[in-house]
């Protein structure tokens, strides 16, 4: 199966793309996280890239169409994946349709998540990652069983420094004013699904279950 996952930041699209590769076994590909690897690692990609980041702006569109390009062609992904951030612009889901054709690939299913703005920044500003295994935290709505410590690997607990409530309230703006237009891309293809995103985390995997399960039956 071939997904997109969309939704603006903090709605929860890392959480559930997590649990749509433990349940259905497609491999997660997080252009954010490719980043932020990419910073952490001071590649020549991730130079380019860590000052939009840091002002939570969205990096280049060529930088960021050669890193899914490259990414893609990774044996892992041939069969099928979930990919979490990217298309952000138009521009990126044109190009995402050459590399779908040229590999005679289609998008099965758009999961779009929504929820209100004042809710992302809460949970945004919560959010915390582990170090270690990238698992997702949130101080309130999903305490570690030790404080800032990983309870699947004992890994450290970090804040990611564009979760801060300005560079939040900018990446909401940019999400608006670059992405929301992508939702119109995607419905007019009758592909698009949407998702409430604002319950709890347990009531937003069983709407997604539902539609991932309803379209089992139906292949
Ligand atoms: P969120 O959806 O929570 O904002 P992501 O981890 O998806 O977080 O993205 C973090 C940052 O990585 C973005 O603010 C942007 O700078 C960069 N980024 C990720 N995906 C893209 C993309 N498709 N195009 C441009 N920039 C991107
Ligand atoms: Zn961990």
């Amino acid at each position: 199966m071939r997904l997109l996952i969309m939704g603006p930041p903090g709605v929860g699209k890392g959480t559930m793309a997590k649990h749509i590769n433990n349940v259905y076994h497609i491999p997660h590909i997080s252009t954010g996280e490719l980043y932020r690897e990419a910073i952490t690692k001071m590649t020549p990609i991730g130079k380019l890239a860590k000052d939009f980041l840091d002002r939570g702006e969205l990096v280049p569109d060529d930088i960021t169409v050669n890193l899914v390009k490259r990414t893609l062609k990774n044996e892992n992904y041939q069969k099928g994946f979930l990919l979490d951030g990217f298309p952000r612009t138009i521009p990126q889901a044109q190009a995402l349709d050459d590399i779908l054709k040229q590999n005679n690939w289609k998008i099965d299913m758009v999961l779009n998540l929504l929820a209100d703005d004042e809710l992302l920044i809460e949970r945004i500003s919560g959010r915390r990652t582990c170090k270690k295994c990238g698992e997702l935290y949130h101080i309130i709505n999903k305490k570690p069983k030790i404080r800032n410590i990983c309870d699947q690997c004992g890994g450290i607990l970090f804040q990611r420094p564009d979760d801060n409530r300005e560079t939040v309230a900018h990446r909401l703006k940019v999400y608006q004013e670059q992405t929301q237009s992508l939702l119109e891309y995607y419905h007019q293809r009758h592909l698009l699904r949407n998702i409430n995103g604002a319950g709890t985390i347990e009531e937003n995997i069983a709407e997604v279950e539902k539609i991932l399960g309803g379209f089992n039956d139906n292949d």
